[in-house]
């Protein structure tokens, strides 16, 4: 199988174990085919947009602060999938302040699903 029919899989899962959370948002770091670590978003996270007053983490941060030796970082790359309740994928693009971490730990590829419904498509941003 490879890394991201694997990654889509486990994320199937992974929404479905947090159904009453509101996770929707999942990050990868995976160096070939091996996942190294993975973040999910704070379960009170709604848009990475909002404007609201509470802290919200998101799933990039969570695998990232997961990786205890940040020197390897620069070989990963980042992989995040969006999935709504319905199964659906959407954009799961790294935010301005999530790619900006990315730059500064050296991460140079993201690879990110694109809205389709019941199989991902995949996009890259290359930082
Ligand atoms: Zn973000």
């Amino acid at each position: 199988m490879n890394l991201l029919d694997k990654i889509t899989e486990l994320s199937r899962e992974i929404i479905y174990i947090y159904r009453d959370e509101h996770v929707k948002h999942i990050s990868f770091l995976a160096r070939r085919n091996k996942i190294l670590s993975v973040g999910i978003n704070d379960k009170t996270c709604t848009h990475p947009m909002s404007t609201t007053q509470f802290q919200r983490l998101h799933s990039e941060v969570d695998a990232i602060s997961r990786i205890k030796d940040k020197k390897i970082l620069s070989r990963l790359k980042l992989i995040n999938v969006r999935i709504n309740k319905h199964y659906e994928f959407r954009l799961s693009k790294p935010c301005p302040s999530c790619e900006l971490l990315c730059q500064v730990v050296g991460i140079k590829q993201v690879i990110f699903t694109e809205s389709s419904d019941k199989f991902p498509v995949w996009n890259i941003l290359k930082l």
